[in-house]
């Protein structure tokens, strides 16, 4: 019976030393081959020519190395580009590169399909199928950049966790993706630069701010009324808002960084004057921002974009009451490649 080979990319690189050394070989050489792995992004063992042919012989008998694939990738109108990256075990998920005059953001996903039920969210609709391992979020970013080097000459200068899936669902693997994206043999991003979006779990809220994370954090509100968000994020009703405000106040406690507040407003959903005030209120809690999301329709009509009337209505009073309100525009709208548009199509 054939042997399951372990992914070499689940070992740290102290695993790595310890393993050369069972071995009978240099602690250093693991840190030879981790570097291949991670700075240089080795698809095979075979391109880890600064080892001798053994030792790639022998690391092959052991191990493979799972990289993501990109299948196919569709550049939107806009410059926006999405990827849809196949798995190891055949899964796919997507990410995007958004580019803007200034900044490159990669927007990458979490989990295959997701764990929540958003009503608006194409990717709800997909099952949750499993959580992705910290190396496959990596290359998703590291795929990114290299397309942003290609098509913008740049580096990747931001990194969003809006892609799909609820990344505090899937809390260990992305605190573990993100110590490589930061670290000086990933891509030396710093975690200023790095924004996990929520949809708010509480108990794990406070956990990041525990464990004293240096990214930032946005919380998909929507509704700052519990019946309305629990009518289009049904999970709201496990995690009720005065759960979310408690955690938040945690967090800002901890961290003294300010949240941002991702908002869309939807046709007689949360358009009126209460939803308003409930947000309003809601933005007295902890040091916030308000970003003001276009809805991207997702097929059958039942959510309709408020009307510009409704969302000066928003914006004029959060700016009466000192809150910072930015309209954020959708990108690579074409290619369904948008907030809350990412669902395999393709
Ligand atoms: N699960 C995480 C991250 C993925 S969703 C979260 O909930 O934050 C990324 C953002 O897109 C969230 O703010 C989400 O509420 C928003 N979104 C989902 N569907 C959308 C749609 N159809 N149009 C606009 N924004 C949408």
């Amino acid at each position: 019976m054939e042997v399951k080979k372990k992914d070499i990319r689940a070992l740290s690189k102290e695993e790595l030393r310890d393993f050369f050394v069972t071995n009978g070989d240099k602690a250093f050489r693991g840190n030879q081959v981790y570097e291949w792995l991670w700075t240089k992004s080795a698809h095979s063992f075979d391109d880890m020519t600064s080892l001798s042919k053994d030792t790639r012989q022998m690391l092959d008998q052991n191990f493979v190395i799972n990289h993501i694939k990109v299948d196919t990738m569709q550049r939107s109108k806009d410059g926006t580009v999405k990827n849809a990256v196949r798995l190891h075990d055949g899964l796919v998920v997507e990410s995007v590169l958004i580019p803007t005059k200034t900044r490159t953001t990669a927007c990458v996903s979490s989990q295959v399909g997701c764990s929540l039920d958003c009503r608006f969210c194409a990717t709800s609709r997909l099952k949750r199928m499993r959580n992705l391992n910290p190396d496959e979020i990596y290359d998703q970013v590291a795929a990114i950049n290299k397309e942003s080097l290609l098509y913008h000459n740049r580096k990747l200068s931001n990194i969003v966790f809006m892609g799909m899936g609820e990344p505090l669902m899937n809390y260990n693997n992305v605190i573990k993706s993100i110590e490589k994206i930061t670290s000086p043999e990933g891509l030396g991003m710093s975690p200023k630069r790095i924004t996990v979006s929520t949809s708010g779990v509480p108990k794990i809220i406070k956990k990041m701010a525990d464990d004293d994370v240096k990214f930032n954090l946005a919380v998909s509100l929507h509704s700052a009324i519990d019946a309305v968000r629990t009518s289009i994020m049904p999970f709201n009703a496990t995690f009720p808002l005065k759960d979310l405000k408690e955690s938040l106040e945690y967090w800002y406690e901890k961290t003294q960084r300010m949240i941002t507040y991702e908002y869309v407003v939807w046709g007689g959903i949360n358009d009126k004057k209460e939803d308003i005030n409930a947000l309003i209120q809601f933005c007295k809690y902890v040091p916030c921002k308000v970003n003001l999301i276009e809805y991207n329709p997702i097929d059958d009509g039942e959510f309709q974009q408020a009307s510009p009337e409704a969302i000066n209505n928003y914006i004029s009073n959060l700016e009466m009451h000192d809150i910072v309100v930015n309209v954020r525009r959708s990108r690579g709208k074409d290619i369904d490649a948008a907030c809350g548009q990412l669902a395999n199509k393709s």
